[in-house]
């Protein structure tokens, strides 16, 4: 904090109506249906800039395993297929390379929330030592790329390729692939990992379509308008710019120093405040890392952080030890104070919430700390419990809103008004601007054939989108009944660990890799779950009411479904006994050779 303040004794009634207020401004019927989709008008919004679209004759071969996506999860689902002696994988991308989420987020100041040394896969496989705690974009990239070529993934990959189908034929117990690029091979294995946050969205503001300035989406940042580079060059063609960025969540915390930093005028467009903690970024010591770097290192940092962000696990130390930990550790202290007999439910949620309230507390206290003018400051703080919204971190941009360049347009919970042909319209008030800048976010609630941009046709001529048509149903949020021989790789109705998605997207490969080669070994050509284990892993999936309750006293956001009540994709939804205990279960349900729930033919 730059001015000398703490925070001030918490009033635990006068909260809880404060975050009821809050909630209620924001709540709104259309849910997920405020938003439009990146198609038709805006489909220019999609376009690739960051690599040209090169011509190749269309596939039409047969391989081992294709991959949907070349993100984190394609990656080391590919690395691990490759070790277990697959000569073919094929991955799938739409983008122009690897990366998924980072080859498309490179805007300015663009990092991982999560500490790099957890975060980046594979670290101790490719001996790659992160250059920060939170690695930036352009060097999370490059692990990609270092990935791909050490486990050789780039030559046989697909880029500027979408998959629009996938279809089962049983005659050739394999998959046919189908793409906008007309290929059509066939795959005996095939694994999806669209990503949990892909598919960018726009607000659903009236006149968005009229707008006659330069116009752009933070996930196809363009750099040919504002000059500069993801690896940090200023941003100089916007010194005689006035630039509006509309959203406020964990994508524009992070780049709005820098715009702040280049533009001549910035207008921040406001409908929700974030959280925004201290994120005491620093670069990595090699010497510090050499003595960190013994074998097993990395999976026992990935234990270590996620039994640290658990309440109920009691880890002897935290290696990462940030602001991801800070709550639940605070959480685990009051639970651990003497009492004459062990908390029940009541006491433990009293536990919690006036945690939060003291988290939440400090990270408000830290806004008036260090922004100057007490309007905005008041503008800027964050009335909900942490873990309602992604909660963000950063050093900077606070006082970014001191510039007197800057410009805080807070619209009381309601979002813009209009966007006219010339700017941006609050309360009445047109603020004139040459380049609107969408930190709109993507699509989570949403159905999934919709994100993945294709349906699959399983066993029997059966849809994915009529199979999931109430809700998402499979078992360890990999294998879906009637679809065999095919794998998601994704976090929902699995270990489902938001603090570091990464962690379930490299189990979630071991998995794959492990039925696969135990196929191979065994001469069988087909893996289907049953219904019985899909249905009992299901069961047992039922949220927990305790977290069913806390969202939705939530403001809205992707977390809670934009306040409609669970929805039957949520990302929130995972094992009953948590993600420490789940990567337990799964390690055991793996080494015992089993596979129980699994049929194989
Ligand atoms: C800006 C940003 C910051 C983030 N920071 C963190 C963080 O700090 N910590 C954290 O845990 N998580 C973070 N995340 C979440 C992040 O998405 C995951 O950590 C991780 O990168 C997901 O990897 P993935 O491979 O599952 O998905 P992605 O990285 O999204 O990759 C999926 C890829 O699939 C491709 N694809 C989708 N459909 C098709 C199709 N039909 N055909 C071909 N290709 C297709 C997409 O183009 C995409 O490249 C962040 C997300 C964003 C957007």
């Amino acid at each position: 904090m730059r001015k000398d303040e703490r925070p001030r004794e918490v009033d635990a009634d006068a909260l809880r109506r404060r975050y009821a207020l809050e909630r209620d401004k924001r709540l709104r019927s259309d849910g997920n249906d405020q938003y439009i989709q990146l198609k038709g008008r805006f489909a220019g919004f999609l376009r690739d800039p960051f690599a040209e679209r090169v011509d190749r004759a269309p596939r039409r071969d047969h391989v081992t395993a294709t991959f949907v996506g070349g993100g984190f999860a394609g990656l080391v689902t590919g690395a691990r297929l490759k070790e277990t002696g697959i000569p073919d994988v094929r991955i799938v991308e739409k983008a122009g390379g690897f990366g998924g989420t980072w080859y498309w987020n490179r805007y300015p100041g663009a990092m991982c929330d999560t500490a790099s040394m957890i975060y980046l896969p594979l670290l101790e496989e490719t001996g790659h030592i992160p250059s920060e705690r939170y690695a930036h974009a352009p060097e999370i990239v490059d692990h990609c790329n270092r990935i791909a070529s050490q486990y050789g993934l780039a030559d046989g990959a697909l880029f500027h390729t979408e998959v629009t189908d996938l279809e089962w034929d049983a005659r050739r117990c394999a998959w046919i692939v189908r793409t906008d690029r007309d290929d059509e091979f066939t795959s005996t294995f095939v694994a999806i990992g669209a990503g949990p946050l892909h598919v960018a969205k726009l607000p659903g503001i009236p006149g968005i379509e009229t707008f006659l300035g330069h116009e752009f989406h933070t996930s196809r940042w363009d750099y040919r308008y504002t000059g500069g580079t993801p690896e940090g060059a200023p941003m100089d063609r916007l010194a005689d710019k006035r630039v509006a960025i509309v959203g406020t969540g964990a994508t524009a915390v992070q780049c709005i120093p820098h715009l702040a930093a280049a533009a001549r005028q910035l207008f921040v467009f406001q409908r929700t405040p974030s959280s925004v903690d201290v994120r005491d970024n620093e670069p990595i010591d090699p010497g510090w890392f050499a003595n960190q770097a013994t074998p097993g290192w990395q999976e026992r940092w990935l234990d270590n952080f996620v039994a640290n962000m658990s309440v109920i696990e009691s880890p002897a130390e935290d290696l990462v030890c940030d602001g991801w930990t800070d709550l639940a550790k605070r959480i685990r202290g009051r639970l651990a104070a003497p009492r004459q007999r062990p908390a029940d439910l009541a006491e433990f949620l009293a536990d919690f919430e006036n945690a939060d309230f003291e988290k939440m507390s400090e990270i408000r206290a830290r806004v008036e700390a260090v922004v100057d003018d007490p309007v905005t400051a008041a503008n800027l703080k964050a009335w909900y419990r942490q873990l309602c919204k992604r909660p963000c971190f950063h050093d900077e941009y606070l006082s970014s809103f001191n510039l007197p360049s800057v410009h805080l347009v807070d619209t009381d919970g309601k979002g813009v008004e209009r966007i006219t042909p010339s700017g941006v319209v609050v309360a009445g008030i047109e603020y004139p601007v040459d380049c609107i800048i969408y930190a709109s976010g993507f699509e989570v609630g949403t159905e999934p054939t919709r994100r993945y941009g294709f349906d699959m046709t399983g066993r029997d001529g059966v849809k994915l989108s009529d199979y999931w048509s109430g809700g998402m149903r499979s078992m360890h949020g990999i294998h879906v009944h009637g679809f065999p021989n095919a794998f998601l790789v994704q976090l929902g109705q699995g270990g489902n660990f938001i603090a570091n998605v990464p962690h379930n997207l490299t189990d979630a490969a071991k998995t794959v890799a492990a039925v696969i080669c135990h196929m191979i070994r065994n001469n069988f050509d087909m893996v289907d779950v049953t219904r019985q284990a899909e249905e009992a892993w299901i069961a047992q999936l039922i949220p927990n009411p305790v977290m069913t309750s806390f969202l939705a006293d939530c403001t809205p956001g992707y977390y809670n479904n934009e306040g409609q009540g669970q929805s039957p994709w949520s990302l929130l939804v995972g094992y009953q006994h948590g993600a420490p205990e789940y990567f337990r279960y799964i390690d055991r349900w793996r080494a015992s050779g089993g596979f129980e729930g699994l049929e194989f033919s």
